[in-house]
Formats: structure tokens, C-alpha cells, sequence
């Protein structure tokens, strides 16, 4: 092992937060019980309020940013771990309150780690990374609502062509249901058609403000874009359907009204996936293992080198980005 490595670090620079690449020894790193060698991270939206300095996510400074991470386990002074284990890190406040993924060594609570799936290799868990594991948390929270059946009225997602949207959508169909994508992006129609997508409908008709309760579309929904959009999906979704929210990607106003809910019995499920519990989580890789295809996967993520991430950033906020990218730590 060598005794620096790089580190993508966010620092007090006169009161705001920036990011900068830093050499860190393995005494800079917390004090926790297991050390692990990440081999890869990835680019989720918030890492990219992390890195430009759009959104405060590092909660205290200086913070290594990446919410994610998989890596082997180098030394462990935990009975669970041992050298040698294949792990994954989702949240657990990486990168807002804990040291992230950006980083070649890190040191972790044993608790946070997920031994890697039989037949995942490191780069696919990351492939799938925080906005995939959301997105299965989604399509659990629809499939628990209980009213959305594989085969009837589409299921919405919104996003489509991000991380979220594009796992999300992968899930949906391999499961059954007939998925629409809401997308800026026309040109992303035909990768999302081969991801399971059968209907589209275009970001800037969702964008526009609606009235409270609109022509019923949508059996379900996953959300990650918010505001204006979130509030037109609640008002088109059927008697008795569920919208899953996890993202902001247009926003975090909500401005909608009750009317969807005291009229159609439109549940709103709000989804974190950050401090979501084991359970959930155990949950939401049994449906990525058994729903999302090895080709998906391939035509979702593209691998990219550390010393890109200031770029991916600003293409993740810009909604450049098309699908998941992994970043390769080595
Ligand atoms: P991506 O940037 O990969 O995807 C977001 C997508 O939203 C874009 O690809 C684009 O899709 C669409 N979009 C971008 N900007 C706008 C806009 N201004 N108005 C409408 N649509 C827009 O991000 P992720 O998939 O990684 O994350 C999506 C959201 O989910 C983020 O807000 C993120 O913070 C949140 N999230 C929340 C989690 C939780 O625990 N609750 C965990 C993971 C993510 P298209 O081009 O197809 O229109």
C-alpha cells in the first residue's frame, strides 16, 4: 500500500465549500473499524451539489465527498468483516456527515457495510450505485401500495433518462408493467425504449402548472424531479394509485393541492434512501438481483476516471448525463 493517496476533499475555502483533489495518508482518514480499498464510486445528483458547491451536503468541513462506494476490505477490527471481503457502501450520511467514496483507502463503520451480491463484480454495484437502490426502493414502495398491477395502466417515471429513471424503468418493465418516460431528452428515446419504456410523454408538458385534479394517465409514479412536475403526476394519477418521490431534479417546492389525495386516495410515498434501514435495503437488492439485467446494466453505466469528477459534476447538474456513470478510483 502506498502511503498517499488521492482523495477528493471538500474545504472551507472563505466560508463556502470547494472541492479540490488532495494527497491523504492513511492516519488522515476517521478512526473507524474497517478499512477498505474502494476500487469504484459513482456520480449521483447530490454528489454533484457536493462538487460544484450548489447544494451544502458536506455537514462539517473538510469532508471527502462520494456518497457511495464499493472496495475490499483491507484490515478489519470487527468479528464481521475480514481482509478480503467484497463490500458496498449506500449513505449512511457519506459525504454529508461521514468521510465519502472519493477517496482510494477509507475507514468505515462495519455496520454500514453490504457484502457485495453472489455473481456482482465491484464495478456492477457501483453501476447501480445510491440511484439505483433508490430506484428499487421506488418500485418496492409502488409493489407495497398494493393497487398497481403488472400489465395494467402505465406506471410513470419522471427523469427518465438519469439514474433513477433509468433503473427505475429497467425494474418496471422486467417485472411487467407498462412504463411511460417523461424526458427532456427526445434523442434518449430509443435507449430508453430498449431499457422497457413503452410510452413517452415530454418533460416540458409535465413542467407546465396544471389544474388540482387532471384526466386520470398513471397507475403509479416514480418521481425524482419535484415541484411543478410531482404536483401535475399527483393530479393525473388514477383512483386508488401511489406516486414514489425521491428526487428534486426540478426542484423541492411542491405546489400542489390535497385535492388528489381526499378525492382519488392518491398516496404520495416519499422515498430516502440514506438512512433507510437494513431491511429495505436487503429488499431493494433482491429486486435489482433478480429484475435488473446484465444488458441493461451495460447500456446504463459508463466507467470514467477519478480526475474527471469536477466534469461529471457539472453534467449531472446540466442533466447531461445519460444513465449512471461509475467512477473508477484506481
Ligand atoms: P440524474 O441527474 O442522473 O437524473 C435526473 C434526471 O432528471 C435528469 O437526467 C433529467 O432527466 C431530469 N431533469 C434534470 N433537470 C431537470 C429539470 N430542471 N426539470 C425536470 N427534469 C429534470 O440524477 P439521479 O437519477 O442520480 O437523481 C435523481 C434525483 O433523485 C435527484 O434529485 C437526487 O438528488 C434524488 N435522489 C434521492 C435519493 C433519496 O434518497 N431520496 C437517492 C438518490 C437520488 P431527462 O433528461 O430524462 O428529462
Amino acid at each position: 500500500m502506498s502511503e498517499t493517496f488521492r482523495a477528493m476533499l471538500i474545504e472551507d475555502q472563505d466560508g463556502k465549500p470547494k472541492a479540490a483533489f488532495r494527497d491523504l495518508t492513511f492516519s488522515d482518514l476517521p478512526d473507524h473499524d474497517v478499512l477498505v480499498e474502494v476500487a469504484y464510486s459513482t456520480v449521483n445528483y447530490k454528489d454533484g451539489l457536493a462538487i460544484t458547491g450548489k447544494g451544502r451536503i458536506a455537514r462539517r468541513l473538510p469532508m471527502v465527498a462520494g456518497i457511495d462506494l464499493a472496495g475490499t476490505v483491507v484490515e478489519s477490527r470487527s468479528p464481521d468483516w475480514a481482509p478480503g471481503d467484497k463490500v458496498i457502501v449506500n449513505g449512511w450520511g457519506l459525504s454529508e456527515t461521514e468521510w465519502g467514496g472519493y477517496s482510494r483507502y477509507q475507514r468505515l463503520k462495519p455496520e454500514w457495510l453490504t457484502r457485495l451480491p453472489e455473481g456482482f463484480a465491484l464495478r456492477d454495484a457501483m453501476a447501480i450505485g445510491t440511484a439505483g437502490y433508490t430506484a428499487a426502493l421506488c418500485v418496492a414502495a409502488l409493489e407495497d401500495w398494493g393497487t398497481i398491477a403488472p400489465g395494467g395502466k402505465d406506471v410513470l417515471v419522471t427523469g427518465a433518462a438519469g439514474g433513477v429513471g433509468s433503473t427505475a424503468i429497467s425494474l418496471l418493465a422486467s417485472k411487467g408493467y407498462n412504463v411511460t418516460a417523461a424526458t427532456g431528452r427526445p434523442e434518449t428515446h430509443d435507449y430508453l425504449r430498449a431499457l422497457g419504456a413503452v410510452n413517452f410523454v415530454s418533460r416540458e408538458e409535465l413542467a407546465e402548472k396544471g389544474g388540482p385534479l387532471q384526466k386520470e394517465r398513471w397507475a403509479g409514479a416514480v418521481d425524482s424531479v419535484g415541484s411543478t412536475t410531482l404536483a401535475n403526476v399527483l393530479a393525473q394519477t388514477c383512483y386508488g394509485g401511489a406516486v414514489a418521490a425521491c428526487g428534486l431534479a426540478g426542484g423541492f417546492d411542491l405546489p400542489a393541492s390535497v385535492m388528489p389525495h381526499i378525492l382519488r386516495s392518491v398516496a404520495l410515498i416519499g422515498i430516502d434512501s440514506v438512512m433507510a434501514p437494513q431491511a429495505k435495503r436487503d429488499r431493494a437488492r433482491a429486486l435489482l438481483a433478480d429484475h435488473l439485467g446484465r444488458t441493461s446494466l451495460a447500456s446504463i453505466a459508463g466507467v470514467e476516471p477519478m480526475h474527471k469528477l469536477p466534469e461529471l459534476a457539472a453534467d449531472i447538474l446540466a442533466g447531461k448525463i445519460r444513465g449512471r456513470v461509475v467512477v473508477d478510483l484506481e
